[in-house]
């Protein structure tokens, strides 16, 4: 099988969960509406990417998934789980929004994260739309490279406050004030991600804001990252779930085998990590841990795939990788 093959879903159960708004058949507003009197014009198609970005934790993923409605990207109450740039596809007849859900801004306190954080500065090369997000609460941007970024760019600039099933009105406000002051330049919109809150708002501004332009991608392809891309991440959420600590943080996942076969796919992952200790941790008491994570892992792979799933598991120590250009180039985080 190809290894580069994109993974692609037709959108026939496109719906969100809550307001059921199916937003591949929302239609921006045309001159046609506008004008009612004038011949009908052919639609022009607009198509742009759309970069998320903010500190960990305020709620980026869980965004991205509302508005793509399909769980691509992890989402935990720990910080940085996000480590790459991720892509989801929602298409219209006549849009294509691409959108990219980078990792949180930290500053860079080993190699990782300062690879982490190039793909933080390309969100701000190749947007058309940029959503800048907050939670309800939060005071200051840390970096102030990037804050300077954000209030001088010439990109269109949404703030989202996030989270606002958190708090009171007058909490809602303050916040809004106080946003509108440090970045003058952003329309401000309050939203609940989670529950789905002025998602929609959001979701015809960035419409209106992109450009005249032909898709990017073929208009049934949800996402650009190859089928193991998401068998590494939904393994990664697990060991984000069942291990404390340091050890999701020195984890990384390959998965080596992908074979799709007519009834079932059959994988082989390895579950790399730095040290021989870690290794044991992951494994657990008579394999047990290690079982769980494969056990829950697998169930959302079924799902996520809609096949039954075949998954073994290996644990290998690959000493200090995250300090390792090469091991991190092999990863994808370097260029
Ligand atoms: P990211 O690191 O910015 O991508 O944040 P995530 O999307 O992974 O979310 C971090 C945590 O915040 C998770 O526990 C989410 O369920 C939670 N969360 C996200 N949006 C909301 C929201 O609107 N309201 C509440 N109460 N929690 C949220
Ligand atoms: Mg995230």
């Amino acid at each position: 099988m190809n290894k580069n093959s994109t993974f692609t879903i037709i959108f026939q159960s496109f719906w969100l969960k809550n307001d059921n708004t199916n937003y591949n058949t929302i239609k921006p507003v045309s001159e046609d509406i506008l004008n009612p009197d004038k011949e009908p014009k052919i639609k022009e198609h607009r198509a742009g990417f759309v970069n998320i970005i903010g500190n960990p934790n305020v709620g980026k993923s869980t965004l991205m998934n509302a508005l793509v409605g399909e769980r691509l990207s992890i989402i935990t109450s720990k910080a940085q789980t996000t480590r790459h740039r991720i892509l989801g596809i929602v298409n219209g007849d006549d849009f294509q929004m691409i959108f990219s859900d980078t990792p949180g801004i930290i500053k860079p306190a080993y190699q990782l994260q300062a690879s982490m954080m190039d793909f933080v500065k390309s969100a701000f090369e190749d947007a058309d739309v940029l959503l800048y997000m907050v939670e309800l609460g939060e005071k200051e941007l840390k970096d102030e490279d990037f804050f300077r970024k954000i209030t001088t760019t010439e990109i269109p600039v949404l703030l989202l406050i996030n989270k606002i099933d958190k708090g009171n009105e007058e909490l809602l406000e303050q916040s809004r004030r106080h946003w509108q002051k440090l970045v003058p330049n952003a329309e401000i919109f309050a939203i609940s991600a989670l529950e789905n809150f002025g998602v929609r708002e959001v979701f015809d501004r960035i419409l209106s804001n992109l450009p005249v332009s032909p898709p990017f991608y073929p208009k049934d392809a949800l996402t650009d990252k190859p089928e193991r891309f998401f068998v590494n991440e939904i393994i990664r959420e697990k060991i984000l779930i069942y291990y404390k600590k340091e050890i999701p943080y020195s984890v990384e996942i390959d998965t080596e085998e992908f074979e799709e076969e007519e009834k079932i796919i059959r994988m082989r992952s390895i579950i790399m990590v730095e040290r021989e200790s870690q290794k044991g941790i992951i494994i657990g008491h008579k394999g047990n841990a290690l079982k769980r994570v494969g056990i829950e892992a697998r169930k959302d792979l079924e799902t996520f795939f809609g096949k039954q799933v075949h998954i073994e598991l290996y644990v290998k120590v690959n000493k200090d990788w995250r300090s390792s250009d090469k091991e991190l180039k092999r990863f994808g985080y370097n260029k």
